[in-house]
């Protein structure tokens, strides 16, 4: 009974072709299963979707979501960028796409001297550039500065469901000075998903680095305070290869029903509603 609504394919920086996927997906028991490209950013980078592909990119999902409609229900979605003063969710381009729904992530914070980004999601040392050069080189200064952006994206509005929400943890993680479960963090951990409470978003429990890195996006030390806040999730993989579709969903099922969890959100009819696991 596997639902999966993040992952990543040929027209961005997947690794394998659309139907490669679903052929896997099939074969592991997946019910339900979305595309959510890395959509279109106004520059260029090896990882998004270029503009001129996404007709593309529409044409080959209607074309396989009827060649399986017997074995999985399929979706098209779009994973979108906050990027600020650069794009959003609420940008032209995405207005007149008729998408089953967009998740919102941040991997990017500001804009360094040279015009890159401090990237938050990248390699490390593109990370730790960028914190020493916009935030002090401190750990905390640049985890404050990505909630408030991820605070930003949520006031902006223009998506479903908020992706991997606390992907800071990636990087943060390797500096002594960061620890979840210091107030500093807790408190705007917290502010944060409050907020995303009173925009009645869903939150993806993201399992693309559990079986890796032995994290989840959020870290499940925050699942009980998530299941009493009453907040939707949803369990994505955020899979880049075929063979990663399910990757760490039954160690991290089993943490969220520890958690207190009984339910996980699906569209269904086009309404995301709970669904009993
Ligand atoms: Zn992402
Ligand atoms: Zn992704």
């Amino acid at each position: 009974m596997w639902t999966n609504y993040h992952s990543h394919c040929t027209f961005c920086d997947g690794r394998s072709h659309m139907e490669e996927f679903i052929k896997y997906a099939i074969a592991k028991g997946v019910t339900k299963y979305g595309f959510s490209s890395h959509a279109p950013i106004p520059f260029e980078t090896h990882w998004t979707m270029k503009a001129d592909d996404f007709d593309d990119y529409m044409a080959e999902f209607q074309r396989l979501k009827s060649k399986y409609s017997d074995k999985i229900e399929l979706f098209i979605g779009l994973e979108i960028d906050f990027i600020v003063g650069c794009t959003n969710a609420k940008m032209l381009f995405f207005n007149d796409k008729i998408l089953d729904y967009k998740i919102g992530s941040i991997h990017y914070l500001d804009q360094l001297a040279d015009g890159t980004y401090c990237s938050i999601d990248g390699l490390f040392k593109e990370f730790y550039k960028g914190m020493n050069e916009l935030y002090d080189g401190d750990i905390r200064k640049v985890t404050k500065r990505y909630f408030e952006v991820s605070k930003l994206m949520v006031q902006a509005g223009g998506f479903d469901i908020v992706g991997h929400l606390d992907k800071i943890t990636l990087h943060g993680a390797r500096f002594a000075d960061f620890d979840i479960n210091a107030s500093w963090y807790v408190d705007l951990f917290v502010d944060y998903l409050q907020l995303i409470k009173q925009k009645n978003l869903i939150v993806e429990i993201n399992t693309k680095s559990l079986l890796e890195k032995g994290m989840t996006f959020p870290d499940k030390r925050f699942f009980s305070l998530i299941n009493e806040m009453q907040i939707p999730i949803t369990v994505n993989s955020d899979c880049h290869y075929p063979s990663k579709v399910i990757d760490g969903f039954s160690e991290t099922y089993e943490a969220l029903k520890k958690a207190g969890f009984t339910e996980t959100y699906q569209l269904i009819d086009s309404v995301w509603q709970p669904v009993k696991f």
